[in-house]
C-alpha cells in the first residue's frame, strides 16, 4: 500500500529535498559505501517506489506494510532488547514456532541471528558440532564441499565456503584450505550440446563423488549449495533431480546436506522453502533476506529433527553465541512478515506472478541477439548477457555490462533498480541481471518492470 510511518517526512522533493540532501551531497561523509562513488540517498517511499533526495522514484522489491510497521511498535513497547544468553523472548519463541511448523516437523529448531552471513557462520559450526556429538564422535570430518560461482557471505568463514573470486581475492592466504569446490548445476553454460537433463545431473552427482573421493569420504562434514541459485549465478533453478542426486552422495558417505536458501527461500522461488519443489529435505537450512522483508536485520538456520537430537543428547546446546541473537525487534517485524504471507495468501500470487514474468521477458527480450539466457522461478527471474548468442561468448571482463545496466537504470527515465551480478568476477562468465519483485506484486506492476528494464536495454545494447 501507499502507507508512510509518521516519522518519514513526506518524500516529494519540495517537502524535504533541500533539508535531507545537505546530508547526502555532503562530500565529508563518513559512512563507508561498497561503491566508489556514493549511492543515491533513499529518503522515503510510496507503494513499490523508493523516493530520493532529489524526488526520484525507482521501482523497488521490497515489501511496505502497516501491518508490520505495528508489530515493531508493539515490540519496542514490550520489550526492545534482552540478552539471549540469559534470557528467552515471545517473539523469537514465536517466530522459532512458526518456521519449525512450515517444515512439516521435517526441521525441529531455530537458530535465529541478524544476517544471512551469520547462518552461514553458524550452518558450518553446527555441522562441526554434530560430528563431534555423534555416539560414535567423527572429529576428522573438517572439509566442506561447496560450489564454483557460489556466495555463501562475507566473514571468512563464510567466504572460504563460497567461491565469489573478487570477495576473496585479499584475504585466500587467511581464508581455509578445508572448502573445496565442485561445478554449479548451470545447464545454460554447463550442459553440452545434445546432453540429457539426465545425464548432465549424474555427470554432476559423478562429479561430486569424485571430490568425497579424493579428500577421503569421511573427512568430508557437508555439501553446501544454494537450492536455487541466487544473484552470483543468477537465478538460476536445480534441474529436476540435481539436489536429490546430491543429496545422495552425502547420504552415501555420511556428510550433512548444508541449504543455503538465504536468497531463494521464506517464499522467493514460489513456495515457503524452496527444497519443497527438489525433492529433499537438508540437514541443516539457512534462511534471511524473505525472512524479514527488509524490516530488521534477521536470518536463521533451520535445523533437521536428527541433528537436534545429536546435539540435545550431547552437549545439549549449539555452542554459539551471538548478542543481538533472537532479538525481539526484529523477530516480532518476522513473524508479522511471515503471518502476512499466509493470512493474504501471498504464496499462489509469487507463482502466479512468476510465471507471468518469465512469460513477459521471454516474449520482450527473448530474441535480442545479447539476451543470452532468460531463467528464473517464482518472483526470481535473470537475464545472461552476451556479446554472441550462438557461441553465448560473454563480454569481456572490462566490458561487463550488468553494472552498466544497473546505473542505466536509476537514470530518472528509466527509474529501476535492477540487480546486477557478474557470476563471482570470475572474469570467465556471468554477466546477468536479476529481477525480484515483492510477493504481493501485481500483473501491472510486472508489466512495468518489464517495460522499464527493455528500455534499459535497448539503451545499453541497442
Ligand atoms: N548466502 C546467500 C545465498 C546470499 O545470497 C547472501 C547474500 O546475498 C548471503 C549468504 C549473505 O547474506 P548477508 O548479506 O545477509 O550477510
Amino acid at each position: 500500500g501507499d502507507y508512510q510511518p509518521e516519522t518519514i517526512a513526506s518524500p516529494t522533493p519540495a517537502a524535504t529535498g533541500n533539508q535531507l540532501k545537505d546530508i547526502s551531497t555532503n562530500d565529508s561523509g563518513v559512512l563507508y559505501h561498497q561503491l566508489r562513488q556514493k549511492p543515491l540517498n533513499i529518503v522515503g517511499g510510496r507503494g513499490s517506489y523508493l523516493i530520493t533526495d532529489d524526488g526520484l522514484e525507482i521501482l523497488r522489491r521490497h515489501l511496505r506494510d502497516k501491518r508490520v510497521h505495528d508489530a515493531i511498535m508493539e515490540q519496542l513497547q514490550k520489550i526492545p532488547y534482552a540478552y539471549s544468553l540469559y534470557f528467552t523472548n515471545n517473539a523469537a519463541e514465536n517466530l522459532s514456532r512458526i518456521l519449525v511448523d512450515s517444515t512439516g516437523g521435517k526441521m525441529s529448531r531455530a537458530f535465529i541471528v541478524s544476517s544471512g552471513t551469520e547462518a552461514v557462520e553458524a550452518s558450518v559450526k553446527m555441522a562441526m558440532q554434530y560430528f563431534r556429538e555423534l555416539p560414535t564422535p567423527q572429529p576428522q570430518r573438517v572439509k566442506f564441499i561447496s560450489r564454483t560461482q557460489s556466495y555463501h557471505g562475507n566473514t571468512l568463514g563464510s567466504l572460504a565456503v563460497g567461491h565469489h573470486i573478487a570477495r576473496r581475492a585479499i584475504y585466500e592466504s587467511i581464508l581455509t584450505k578445508n572448502v573445496h569446490h565442485v561445478s554449479q548445476c548451470y545447464p545454460y553454460r554447463g550442459m553440452k550440446d545434445g546432453e540429457s537433463t539426465e545425464s548432465y545431473v549424474a555427470r554432476l552427482a559423478q562429479e561430486l563423488e569424485d571430490k568425497f573421493q579424493s579428500l577421503g569420504p569421511d573427512t568430508v562434514c557437508a555439501f553446501v549449495a544454494e537450492t536455487m541459485s541466487g544473484a552470483t549465478l543468477g537465478c538460476v533453478p536445480a534441474l529436476p533431480g540435481y539436489l536429490k542426486a546430491m543429496k545422495e552422495v552425502c547420504e552415501r558417505h555420511g556428510a550433512l546436506l548444508i541449504l543455503d536458501e538465504v536468497m531463494s527461500g521464506m517464499g522467493r522461488t514460489g513456495t515457503l522453502h524452496a527444497w519443497e519443489q527438489e525433492g529433499v529435505v537438508p540437514d541443516l537450512q539457512t534462511i534471511a533476506k524473505g525472512l524479514g522483508a527488509g524490516y530488521a536485520p534477521i536470518a536463521g538456520l533451520l535445523v533437521n529433527k536428527h541433528v537436534v537430537d545429536t546435539l540435545t543428547r550431547g552437549t545439549g546446546a549449539f555452542a554459539h553465541s551471538q548478542t543481538y541473537q533472537g532479538h525481539p525487534v526484529s523477530c516480532a517485524a518476522a513473524y508479522r512478515v511471515q503471518q502476512i504471507i499466509q493470512e493474504d495468501n501471498l504464496l499462489p500470487n509469487v507463482r502466479e506472478m512468476g510465471e507471468y514474468l518469465g512469460c513477459l521477458l521471454h516474449e520482450k527480450l527473448g530474441d535480442n541477439p545479447h539476451v543470452g539466457d532468460i531463467r528464473g522461478r517464482g518472483l526470481f527471474w535473470a537475464l545472461e548477457f552476451v556479446q554472441n548468442k550462438s557461441t553465448k561468448e560473454s563480454y569481456p571482463p572490462s566490458k561487463k555490462i550488468a553494472w552498466t545496466l544497473h546505473a542505466t537504470g536509476l537514470k530518472p527515465e528509466y527509474a529501476i533498480s535492477l540487480m546486477p551480478g557478474n557470476g563471482g568476477a570470475d572474469g570467465v562468465n556471468g554477466d546477468h541481471i536479476c529481477l525480484a519483485p515483492p510477493y504481493n506484486t501485481t500483473k501491472a506492476e510486472i508489466e512495468l518492470i518489464v517495460d522499464r528494464a527493455s528500455k534499459v536495454i535497448q539503451e545499453v545494447l541497442g
